[in-house]
């Protein structure tokens, strides 16, 4: 029997209204089912949209170091059950154990960040113009966020967003992605566990048109935090400005690493290897396009194919395995159609390109590692996300050519560059069209503390992570006090 899983709406677990059901199964063996879920409609989103409303007056006052407080709990928590939350995820999604563990403690560093921020939520004091006079600017809370999130970080995303929503004093309603509901109730339970009162936190499961536009369209909804797909983020945009909510979009990559003819091509093949397969490429910093020098291209495309065809694809949970499954039959199908379009546009295969089959494989969504070579900056390939265990090879002839083609396309999220020239180094930091830059590291690999977000049509201009995700989840408020006992005018000729 699998698990009964249940919506968590004002301090109570309770069924979808319709009582109708989901199933959520594991990636690399179809067969075994995670859980069930609630297929929840408006009627659900509604309660739970008046239980933030509701709680959000009382949770607006506690002191923000407070709040801090439960979050350091939470980080306790967190840490206490790592490795049971990392073996659900892999379960739930596919992502081999020492990914989903990493996923976990990115969720435990944000915990323990945003708990100290309760102390900090800096404001500004300023010089007045007038005498006796003082002004200020204080962060303020906003109201209701809704937070909705994709499958591939099913634990680090929604802390990105949650524990800084709370901690600026907001009330939450979460509705995590249909492939990872298990993953995210696991971290609602800690909420609870560490003393976030009713009403405070809400999880809603059910699909993104039943649930989570219900959510993005609700009068009473303030904040939209969404984290997903362009086409969705573009949709969720639109119906957002019928009510002038604040959203925050974090969207699709095509991100690039560029090997220049200096870079030590052992590094940038591990580099490579890690950014264009861990996360079976499904990361939306993952390393789609690798931009090689003309002078090392054949080598070092030979030193990428040996490598990818030697990854070990299998069950995430066998740490053995360093590659696991697409997250669903769609993603596969996907990936799948992505290596037929190459093809046909001239690029070759020289690694993968197929379902992959053999021991453990057969009732899983593997897809073999794969490596187009030829590929040319206007193919699809070159420009499209895939989201799959899928890398574009490209060869140029010098720096700025790699960083023309590294821009040429609707993305702007990450970016890599291999090179021991410093002057390199500095001409890629400053041209290429990315919210993030990596020098002499993969594509991916952020760090809780730092910004993260990009440019173009990866997102809407906001950041995540760090200090940065502060702005977003609060609203200034500018405060003036005059102690003079008299009225005094700003902005006029006092002489
Ligand atoms: P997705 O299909 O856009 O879904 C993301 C979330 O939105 C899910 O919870 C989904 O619910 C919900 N949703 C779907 N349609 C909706 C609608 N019409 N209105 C409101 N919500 C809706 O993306 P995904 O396939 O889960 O994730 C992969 C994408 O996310 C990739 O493009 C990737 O690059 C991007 N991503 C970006 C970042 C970043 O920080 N920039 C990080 C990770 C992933 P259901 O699951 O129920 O459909
Ligand atoms: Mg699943």
């Amino acid at each position: 029997m699998s698990k009964k899983y249940q919506n968590y709406i004002n301090g109570k677990w309770v069924d979808a209204k319709s009582g109708k059901t989901f199933e959520n199964r594991n990636p690399a063996n179809w067969d075994e089912v995670v859980g069930t879920f609630p297929l929840s409609n408006k009627d659900d989103v509604n309660e739970a949209v008046k239980a933030a409303r509701t709680a959000f007056e009382e949770w607006r006052l506690v002191p923000a170091p407070k709040r801090g407080d439960i979050l350091r709990k939470v980080g306790d928590l967190m840490t206490e059950r790592k490795e049971q939350i990392a073996r659900l995820m892999t379960q739930e999604m596919g992502k081999v154990l020492l990914e989903t563990r990493g996923d976990v403690q990115e969720g435990i560093d944000t915990a323990y960040y945003a708990s100290s921020e309760g102390r900090r939520l800096f404001g500004h004091t300023v010089p007045s113009e007038l005498p006796n006079k003082f002004n200020m600017a204080v962060r303020m809370p906003i109201g209701v966020a809704a937070i909705i999130t994709p499958w591939n970080f099913p634990m680090a995303i929604p802390t990105w967003k949650i524990f800084p929503a709370l901690v600026c004093g907001n009330t939450i309603v979460f509705k995590p992605a249909s492939d990872t509901p298990a993953t995210a109730t696991a971290l609602v339970e800690i909420l609870i566990e560490a003393g976030v009162p009713p009403g405070v936190v809400n999880i809603v499961h059910g699909g993104g048109s039943e649930v989570g536009m219900v959510l993005v369209e609700h009068p009473d909804v303030d904040l939209i935090s969404f984290t997903g797909s362009t086409g969705v983020g573009k949709k969720i945009s639109e119906v957002a400005s019928k009510t002038l909510k604040r959203v925050s979009l974090e969207l699709g990559g095509k991100n690039a690493q560029i090997v220049m003819d200096d870079a030590r091509l052992d590094l940038a093949l591990e580099g490579v290897l890690w950014g264009a397969f861990g996360t079976t490429g499904q990361r939306c910093t993952a390393t789609s396009r690798l931009i090689v020098h003309e002078k090392v291209y054949d080598k070092f495309l030979s030193m990428v194919v040996d490598k990818a065809q030697k990854l070990h694809l299998g069950d995430g949970l066998d740490e053995k395995n360093e590659v696991g499954p697409c997250v669903n039959e769609n993603q596969r199908k996907t990936v799948d159609s992505y290596v037929q379009i190459g093809k046909g546009e001239g690029a070759k295969v020289v690694a993968g390109g197929k379902v992959a089959s053999g021991n453990g494989l057969s009732k899983g969504w593997f897809y073999e590692p794969t490596v187009l070579a030829d590929v040319t900056e206007n193919m699809r390939v070159a420009k499209e996300e895939i989201f799959g265990p899928v890398l574009s090879v490209i060869k140029v002839r010098s720096l700025d050519e790699a960083i023309r083609i590294a821009n040429n396309t609707t993305y702007g999220l990450s970016s890599s560059v291999y090179t021991q020239d410093i002057n390199n180094a500095y001409h890629a930091i400053r041209d290429l069209k990315a919210g993030i830059t990596y020098i002499n590291a993969p594509t991916i690999g952020a760090e809780a503390h730092m910004p993260f977000g990009g440019v173009k049509e990866t997102g809407n201009g906001h950041r995540e992570g760090g200090w940065t995700v502060y702005d977003f989840f609060s609203e200034w408020k500018t405060v003036y006090v005059d102690y003079s006992g008299k009225l005094q005018r700003a902005q006029i000729d006092n002489a």
